[in-house]
């Protein structure tokens, strides 16, 4: 298994340690995008798969299609609770598939995974459409000033 083989457990320090969970993230656009986790001793945590977005968002690619998440033994894993909500941020609103079962190629929907996500309630998929261009716009002029704040600083 490709994510698996992504897999680098590394013990930065007795207080931090990554790459014990891998996800891969297939954009819309067709781009693969991996993230690792970072725990650290300061209780603040990344999960792969806010990884993996940070990965795809840095390259301006915004819509997720298909996602894997491995622990270390290459076991295929689900979401967390709280990763399952930033992960439908980033879903069309059809959703995309997240793989359940490598030997049996199965693969569920992350709306089955988190029906109760609000953010279906809250827009239609025309309005949807109308908010991801205004999101990705706003984010877009954020990343630009953010840049140029680090320009002058550094
Ligand atoms: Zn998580």
């Amino acid at each position: 298994m490709k994510a698996f083989k992504l897999n680098h457990q590394h013990n930065i320090s007795p207080f931090i340690n990554s790459g014990y969970i891998t996800c891969v993230i297939e954009s819309s656009k067709g781009n693969i995008y991996y993230g690792t986790n970072i725990v650290t001793g300061s209780k603040i945590a990344m999960c792969a798969e806010k990884s993996a977005i940070s990965s795809m968002v840095s390259n301006q690619d915004y819509i997720i299609k298909k996602m894997v998440l491995v622990n270390e033994l290459g076991e295929l894993l689900l979401p967390c609770e709280n990763c399952l909500e930033y992960l439908l941020d980033f879903s069309d609103p059809e959703g995309f598939e997240v793989l359940t079962s490598a030997e049996k190629e199965k693969t569920a929907n992350i709306h089955d995974l988190l029906p109760d996500y609000w953010g279906t309630f809250r827009t239609s998929k025309e309005d949807w459409q109308i908010f991801f261009f205004i999101y990705k716009l706003i984010l877009h002029q954020f990343c630009k000033y953010t840049s140029s704040i680090l320009q002058n600083n550094l």
